[in-house]
């Protein structure tokens, strides 16, 4: 019997009350691990109510007594590592490397902010007139709403949560309906914390869950990532009813190589990024431009990588790439395959029709390697988010900038080369706001932000960081004047 999801609202577990709920499936299998309650409005209505009533009691708990939950919390995620990580590819497929990799991260977010009696600190200027001072501090917005998607179950809402919860707001977090488990136990964890009930919130569902919590007038600020779409609703939607937001949408991302580029490690690191979490990562690459005649050495060498890929249950500590996360996503990816062969570009591997033994229930296609992808076409313009790699060769790096700055994304391009005055340029002109230099997935560390351009990010402020402190907090400036009547009373 596969376990029934419920919602944590309020200190405790509860049933949201609607008649809907959905399965949850192993992508490497098909199994039904779980079944997932799509949260009608009236349940995200008490829940933001709660969330609500719990914020001024929160807010007013110093900074330095809110951290010791997260201090408290990173140790329950290092001793829960292995079984969160397990989570994590069993809902989602990638591989245990990966998946461990993912919870690092999660759990970097949480160090840094651990630090936020500093990062919350204002500023003071004394007589900016005669006799006046000049203060800032940094207070809560109130209730924040984190929506994630699928394809970093256990990272992404954690590049919220640790933050919103330090400022002193009080949080409901919205995973993605096709892989919650794992921030159901990471809710497990947070309840073994005693925070007081109502400052952390789990509301589970899809689309119609994320529309009531975006017009929910109790929610001050809205944080969220998914696909090019539903980021742009998002962010129209939330902004209407008066929140700020900031919503991480799609990419394609570039990778230029140029032909003085390391050949192993280039090799090495740009089929992981292609096919790492099969191709759905938001800094997967998914089109290498090759400069002067890269491509010669270059292609072959990424087609035999790609062939060689161990492709199988993440489960397994030998396999390098799982499945993808749904039947319809392998039948989409696959039919753009084909529209891209199509429109001219040339198959060096193929990966549609794969035949995984053992898996043979799996949701799974081969790595997919396409050369010569037309401008302009399909392969090198759609976010497939799959594994599928387009080669396009150009002549010159000025010719790669412009096919790169071109592109509708700007969440990440990166740049293979051996010559730091072409690297430079490359980091200067690039339009993508997180850049890889002889790197393939170039991640911020917790303590930057992960900074997607163009239609990847709409809003101002970014996840991580300092950036979160301050889409988490509001500004208050204070004048102040005291009149010097001290001398005269004493
Ligand atoms: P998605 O947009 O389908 O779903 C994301 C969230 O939005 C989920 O919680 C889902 O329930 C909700 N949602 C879906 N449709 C909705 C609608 N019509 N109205 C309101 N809410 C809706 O994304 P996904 O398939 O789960 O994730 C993959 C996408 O996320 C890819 O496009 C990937 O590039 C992107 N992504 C971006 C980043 C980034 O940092 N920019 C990071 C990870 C993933």
């Amino acid at each position: 019997m596969p376990a029934r999801l419920l919602n944590y609202v309020n200190g405790a577990w509860r049933e949201p009350g609607g008649d809907t709920w959905l399965e949850v499936t192993n992508p490497a299998t098909a199994e039904v691990l779980a079944t997932v309650p799509l949260t009608p409005p009236a349940a995200v209505d008490e829940a933001a109510q709660l969330a609500r009533a719990a914020f001024p009691a929160w807010r007013r708990t110093p900074a330095t007594a809110r951290v010791q939950y997260l201090f408290a919390l990173k140790q329950l995620l290092e001793q829960q590592f292995e079984e969160l990580a397990r989570s994590i590819t069993l809902e989602n497929g990638k591989n245990l490397a990966d998946a461990r990799g993912e919870l690092r991260r999660a759990i970097e977010n949480v160090e840094t902010a651990c630090g936020i009696p500093m990062l919350m600190m204002g500023d003071f200027s004394e007589d900016v007139a005669s006799g006046l001072d000049e203060h800032m501090v940094r207070q809560p917005v109130g209730v924040a709403a984190i929506i994630s998607p699928f394809n970093f179950p256990g990272m992404i809402p954690f590049w919220y949560l640790p933050y919103a919860l330090a400022t002193g707001n009080s949080v409901i977090v919205k995973p993605s309906e096709r892989c919650p488990i794992t921030m159901q136990k990471v809710f497990g964890l947070l309840q073994q914390l005693g925070l007081p009930p109502g400052v952390v919130n789990l509301v589970n569902g899809g689309a119609a869950t994320v529309d009531a919590l975006l017009d929910h007038p109790a929610i001050a600020a809205v944080a969220f990532v998914g696909s090019t779409p539903v980021a742009r609703h998002v962010y129209a939607r939330a902004s209407a009813s008066g929140k700020r937001v900031q919503a991480q949408g799609g990419a394609k991302n570039p990778l230029v190589i140029l032909p003085d580029a390391d050949p192993e490690l280039t090799t090495r690191i740009v089929t992981d990024s292609a096919f790492g979490n099969a191709g759905q990562r938001c800094l997967a690459a998914s089109l290498a431009i090759t400069v002067a005649g890269a491509e010669r050495s270059f292609a072959p060498a990424l087609a035999a990588a790609a062939s060689r890929l161990v492709v199988g249950n993440g489960l397994d500590p030998a396999v390098q790439m799982g499945p993808v996360i749904t039947a319809r996503s392998r039948e989409r990816i696959e039919s753009l395959i084909g529209q891209g062969l199509a429109e001219g570009a040339r198959a060096l591997v193929d990966g549609r029709n794969a035949r995984i033994a053992g898996c043979e229930q799996g949701y799974f296609l081969r790595p997919t390697l396409l050369a010569e992808v037309p401008r302009g076409g399909t392969t090198a313009t759609t976010e497939i988010f799959g594994p599928v790699l387009g080669l396009l060769p150009v002549a010159t790096l000025d010719e790669a900038i412009q096919l790169v700055n071109g592109g509708e994304y700007g969440n990440m391009a990166c740049v293979f080369t051996s010559s730091g005055a072409a690297a430079r340029k490359f980091r200067y002109e690039a339009d993508a706001g997180n850049i890889g230099i002889n790197i393939g997935v170039a991640a911020p560390m917790a303590f930057y932000p992960f900074s997607g351009w163009k239609s990847s990010f709409f809003g101002t402020l970014h996840a991580q960081g300092r950036h979160a402190v301050e889409f988490f907090t509001q500004t208050k400036v204070v004048v102040e004047r005291w009149q010097d009547d001290w001398s005269r009373k004493f």
